[in-house]
């Protein structure tokens, strides 16, 4: 549909997305299941180590071609969803972590021996308000042990680490609200017999999300990364590569819906035309795919602006923000086009239009990034 970069990696995405049928979705989101054999499918094809350096095991490759193989699996129908955080968690490590972390976790991550794919930060208590969160790890001589609880901690079954965030100065010990907090490794294997329990939450779409309880569960202070206290800034700067990447799966999201709703107008006969005769259906779809191509411009601005080490908070943000309202929009679209049967399983509109419903509040909701970008690009009021 449009200029396209990398072709040959969207030409193997879309040939491995080819062996997961509509059905295999289907059936996993009628049984509430994880996507074990595509997850593991595209481990061991190295997409999932896309942003893993060469000499830990990955491919090296820069954020664009990771976009790509994101957009690819969404415009295939399939959903990413079940493993994207991998792509993003493991920067905090690359980033932060020390020399012994990288080679301890990285290469085994990159062959998939390991998988680190649930990310512990949000709070029942604590919502968007990230710094108030209350899962406190205690340094104990040479561990840590924590207790608390986290909510919306997805694919914690399915995941060996977990990069945590916790309090480690209490709130009222510390200068400034974003200080005091830390990034752990946790591994999970461990801390399922150690005090770690784990209770799946039932969503209105298939997304395997759970809730996490800790009870003085044991982490070795070696698994500390970075500084301790220092640990809000290091989720920070991974927070433009996730809004990135999400917004690229938007797009494919985005792209597959509006593709649907082209076919289904095409080939729909309803008063012996094409429904896509009407210019009430047509241009909703046309203009459903002019948004997707605006976003998909400020994605790709902000993966350039991300590529060159520049600043590229707003744009993230907003990339993040046109991409989940172009794929909910084209969602919106795409069932209207369909009429009773946009409603119907088979066709799988309904299930993509709850799978991208998400990306209006999950990972940073819209009002967040509007806020976001009325104080610290519009230099208006701080509101909270
Ligand atoms: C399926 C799913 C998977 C998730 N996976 C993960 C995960 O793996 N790891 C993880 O850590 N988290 C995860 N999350 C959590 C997600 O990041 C949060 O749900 C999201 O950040 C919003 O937080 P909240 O749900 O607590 O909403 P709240 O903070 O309670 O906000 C509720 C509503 O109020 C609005 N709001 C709040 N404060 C303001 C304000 N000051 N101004 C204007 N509007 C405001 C919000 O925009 C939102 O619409 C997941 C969530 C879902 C639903």
């Amino acid at each position: 549909m449009s200029g396209e970069s990398y072709p040959e990696i969207r030409e193997e995405v879309r040939k491995m997305c080819a062996n997961f049928s509509p059905e295999y979705w289907r059936d996993l989101d009628r049984r509430d299941e994880y996507p074990l054999d595509f997850v593991t499918t595209l481990t061991r094809e190295g997409y999932l180590s896309a942003l893993i350096p060469e000499e830990y095991g990955g491919s090296g490759l820069p954020l664009s071609a990771a976009t790509v193989i994101m957009e690819e699996i969404q415009v295939a129908g399939c959903n990413s969803a079940a493993c994207h955080a991998q792509m993003y968690i493991m920067g905090a490590l690359l980033r932060h972590g020390n020399e012994e972390q990288k080679r301890k976790y990285l290469p085994e991550i990159a062959s998939g021996a390991l998988r680190l794919q649930a990310f512990g930060v949000t709070e029942p208590t604590s919502g968007t308000d990230t710094t108030s969160i209350k899962t406190f790890a205690r340094r104990e001589g040479g561990k840590y042990i924590v207790n608390g609880q986290k909510v919306w901690t997805s694919r914690a079954e399915y995941s060996d680490l977990m990069l945590l965030l916790a309090r480690t100065t209490p709130h009222d010990q510390v200068e400034k609200r974003t200080d005091g907090l830390s990034v752990f490794i946790l591994d999970m294997r461990e801390a399922r017999t150690n005090g770690m329990s784990i209770s799946p939450i039932k969503t209105m779409m298939n997304h395997s999300t759970t809730e996490v309880f800790f009870e003085d569960v044991e982490i070795p202070a070696e698994n500390l990364i970075g500084e301790e206290g220092k640990g809000f800034r290091y989720i920070l700067s991974g927070m433009n590569a996730e809004r990135i990447l999400i917004g690229s799966e938007c797009i494919g999201d985005a792209k597959w819906f509006i593709e649907k709703a082209r076919n289904y107008a095409n080939e729909r006969i309803v008063f012996g035309r094409p429904i896509g005769q009407n210019q009430g259906v047509q241009f909703p779809i046309a203009k459903a795919y002019a948004s997707m191509r605006a976003a998909e411009l400020m994605v790709r601005d902000a993966t350039q602006k991300y590529e060159n080490c520049e600043n590229c908070g707003a744009e993230a943000n907003m990339a993040k923000m046109l991409a989940a309202d172009a794929s909910w929009e084209a969602a919106n679209v795409c069932l209207q086009t369909h009429g009773g049967f946009g409603f119907a399983e088979e066709y799988d509109v309904e299930r993509k239009f709850r799978e991208t419903r998400l990306y209006q509040v999950a990972p940073i909701s819209t009002n967040l990034i509007l806020s976001f970008l009325a104080e610290h690009v519009l230099d208006l009021p701080r509101s909270f």
